[in-house]
């Protein structure tokens, strides 16, 4: 059985943990405010350890899933490396950025540590489930390595490419999302103004060519509802869409509508702040129309 620390106990960190410890896995966690590791630990009995070092000590798989990878490779930098044990792997869960997850790994090549960048999508309730995607970069070996406990929390495990591949299919799912609930929004808001039921108006999209996964069941679920629950922060669409815009001028690749997408998740960060949902990023459409999708 493979030992796993995980550290960073988020949103979907804390399911994400509490799979691998069902799935038997010996598993010892960290987070930063130790308060939130210290409960989590007791509830699923998992061990605690002090500090991110200590937790990869006899770590055979160290995840990580944090805000950023410059988070990461903070984490990583100011005590983590001196933890890891040659033969070990990293393997990011973080939603981070290919060029930042290519430095890391090149930093933990030299203490013979491998690095496999491995976001996920399927949200929170994916995470409970057991059904993430994860997309992965690296090299196969390092990942066929880690796979068992990748199946502990995901379901369709994608080899992509080498390091910072899995970030990068990552960021572009995310501007896809993005442009989906923005371009959902506005659709709906339009509608409801002229006078169309919301309800309705979703009833024939998803029978038809406009739907995705926000007019199946981020509308249904959050908007139309107003429950708006807070499971993925805005702040950090935000960031994953930026990643995307960031891809794409790199490449020199025309993306504008990827690029006002970034903006807009931007704008709508600033206007709600650090704490809201993504879904509620749709009642910045709403203020300036005047009108609900209700
Ligand atoms: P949260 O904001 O809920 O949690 C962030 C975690 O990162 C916390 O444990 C936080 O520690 C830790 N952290 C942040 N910065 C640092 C740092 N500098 N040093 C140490 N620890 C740090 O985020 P989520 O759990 O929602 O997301 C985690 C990652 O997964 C993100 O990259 C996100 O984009 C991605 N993701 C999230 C999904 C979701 O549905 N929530 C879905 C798919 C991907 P502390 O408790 O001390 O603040």
């Amino acid at each position: 059985m493979l030992n796993v620390a995980f550290l960073g106990l988020g949103s979907i960190g804390r399911p994400m943990a509490r799979r691998i410890k069902e799935a038997g896995f010996p598993l010892t966690v960290w987070n930063r405010t130790a308060d939130r590791a210290a409960s989590f630990a007791k509830e699923i009995g998992a061990k605690q350890a002090k500090t991110s070092a200590d937790a990869a000590r006899d770590a055979d798989v160290i995840i990580t899933c944090l805000s950023t990878s410059l988070d990461v490779e903070q984490v990583v930098e100011s005590g983590l490396i001196d933890g890891l044990t040659a033969g070990a792997t990293l393997l990011d869960c973080t939603s981070g950025d290919p060029a930042t997850s290519k430095r890391i790994a090149a930093r933990l090549q030299e203490k013979k540590v491998a690095f496999v960048d491995a976001p996920v999508s399927g949200g929170v309730k994916g995470a409970n489930e057991g059904t993430l995607t994860v997309m992965c970069g690296g090299a196969l070996p390092d990942l066929d390595r880690v796979r068992p406990v990748i199946d502990a929390f995901g379901k369709k495990i994608v080899h992509c490419g080498p390091v910072g591949s899995g970030d990068a299919v990552k960021a572009m799912n995310q501007a896809l999302l993005a442009l989906t609930i923005w371009g959902t929004g506005e659709a709906l808001v339009a509608l409801a103004k002229s006078g169309v039921s919301p309800s309705v108006a979703l009833e024939v999209i998803n029978a038809s060519s406009g739907r995705s996964n926000a007019s199946m069941n981020l509308f249904p679920e959050r908007v139309l509802t107003r429950a708006f629950p807070r499971t993925f922060r805005l702040a950090l669409m935000d960031k994953d869409v930026r990643i995307a815009a960031q891809i794409a001028r790199d490449e020199r690749v025309p993306a504008p509508l990827t690029q006002l997408v970034a903006d807009l998740c931007t704008l709508a960060h600033t206007e709600l702040g650090e704490e809201a949902d993504h879904v509620e990023a749709v009642q910045v459409i709403e203020r300036w129309a005047a009108a609900q999708i209700k």
